[in-house]
């Protein structure tokens, strides 16, 4: 089994190339050939593996042969060595929470199951291989804990000054070693657009070895879909339709659950939960799509103005926007509905929610009043203690912070300034040849 590229100009790549290359040649993103469904044996049997053995078969079924099965079984149990448990919080209201990684956030799945593959790839390299990440808070620090000391492997993060929160810059710039952050003058837009400049730059391609991190690397997308899998699996037994609500920004994780649901997962419908940046509920009310510059909200690893994994989506569903609209509703909602939601779900629930899982929250109640018979779940995508200054004073509590974010506090920010211009970001890019 083989990757495309959404562009359909560059060559067919192996998933060795399409991991290492991250972005196509032809400014596409990677898509796999095929999306195999899982057998009748494993959708009947699921609900009664472990997530690690669903992570494997749900892996080998979606990447054929293009890989070894045994390092994919040891890829899968590495990476996936943390739950993601389904709470019920009342009524037929339940929350994923898939925060439980070291960096707190859903994308330590992802970072784990890449960091492992391209560890594998790059063995018999002779140069190392640079990873360039753009992130608007929470990628950056799941990258950077995924590859924090992988030999041969040298981290390049970009993150927007002032947009990203106390605890999140701080994963990003104590680390040290071969992780180094960029601290951008500009807004998370800028800095996906400066990476993906330098994919464009062939010349430096010639002479530095670099990839990408972000979720458009298809190797990031890969284990997201194994949470879909390990939800159902949790309320499989109420034998009710769920709605699953993932609050998006890049749209990484909704194309995921899709693929997941393409796969065989019965889900009865997507809800795509945005803030301000609402471009894809636009797309979806209009039929076509206009990338706006992106705003910042409360819910900042949203805050993306031209979702990359947009084009993920129009693949899957031929460009067809009703057949679209079949599978996703979305729902935008903006930092006061935010703040209230998060009071609301601790109310109501006692629960603490983040303000991503908040925004996902909501747009699964809108839902649910409609389709008042169905189960259904929101993603938890952060633990709330990674946005303490929004959440305690919505909830007016104290926020636990947990062991291994407090370690942070009082470590030494390094981080090096950036301008938004090309030439500036080349420049530190041509000291790393
Ligand atoms: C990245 C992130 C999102 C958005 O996920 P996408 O895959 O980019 O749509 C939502 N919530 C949190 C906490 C995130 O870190």
């Amino acid at each position: 089994m083989k990757f495309y590229s959404t562009n359909q100009k560059a060559p067919r790549a192996t998933l060795k190339e399409a991991v290492l290359n991250g972005l196509p040649a032809d400014n596409g993103l990677y898509m796999p050939e095929k999306i195999t469904p899982l057998s009748d044996e494993f959708l009947h049997n699921f609900p009664f593996y472990t997530f690690k053995k669903i992570a494997f078969k749900v892996a080998r079924t979606l990447l054929q042969n293009s890989i070894d099965h045994q390092l994919l079984k040891q890829v899968t149990d590495e990476a996936i060595n943390f739950p993601a448990p389904v709470k019920h919080l009342g009524d037929n209201f339940y929350s994923l929470e898939l925060f439980h990684g070291p960096s707190l956030a859903f994308k330590d799945y992802g970072a784990r199951f890449m960091a492992r593959l391209m560890s594998h790839f790059v063995k018999d390299e002779e140069r190392d291989l640079h990873i360039l990440v753009a992130t608007s808070g929470d990628t950056g620090g799941a990258v950077a804990m995924g590859f924090y000391k992988v030999p041969g492997i040298k981290v390049t993060i970009l993150y927007p000054k002032g947009k990203v929160s106390h605890l999140q810059e701080l994963q990003l710039t104590t680390l040290g070693e071969n992780i180094t952050a960029l601290e951008v003058e500009g807004v998370f837009d800028d800095c996906q657009a400066l990476v993906k400049q330098a994919f464009l730059d062939t010349k430096l391609r010639e002479q530095l070895l670099i990839s990408s991190a972000n979720s458009i690397n298809i190797s990031r997308l890969i284990p997201q879909i194994f949470y879909y899998f390990e939800a159902i699996k949790q309320v499989a037994d109420l034998k009710k339709p769920v709605v699953m609500s993932v609050p998006s920004g890049n749209f990484g994780n909704l194309t995921a659950g899709i693929i997941a649901q393409k796969m065989g997962l019965p889900i009865h419908r997507f809800i795509a939960a945005v803030n301000d940046n609402d471009g894809f509920y636009r797309y979806l009310q209009q039929g076509s799509f206009t990338p706006k510059p992106s705003v910042q909200t409360l819910s900042t690893a949203m805050d993306v103005g031209n979702p990359s994994n947009l084009v993920r989506i129009n693949e899957i569903f031929n460009f067809d926007v009703q057949s679209i609209k079949n599978h996703i509703t979305s729902f935008t909602y903006n930092n006061a509905d935010t703040k209230k939601a998060l009071q609301e779900i601790y109310e109501k629930f006692n629960y603490v929610a983040d303000p991503h899982g908040a925004v996902g929250y909501l747009g699964l109640k809108a839902f649910l009043k409609q389709h008042p018979s169905a189960v259904g779940i929101f993603q938890e995508t952060a633990h709330p203690s990674k946005f303490i200054d929004i959440v305690e004073p919505a909830i007016q509590q104290k926020v636990a912070i947990p062991k291994n974010l407090k370690r942070l506090m009082g470590k030494e920010k390094r981080a090096i300034p950036m301008s938004i211009e090309y030439a500036d970001f080349k420049k530190y890019l041509e000291q790393l040849i």
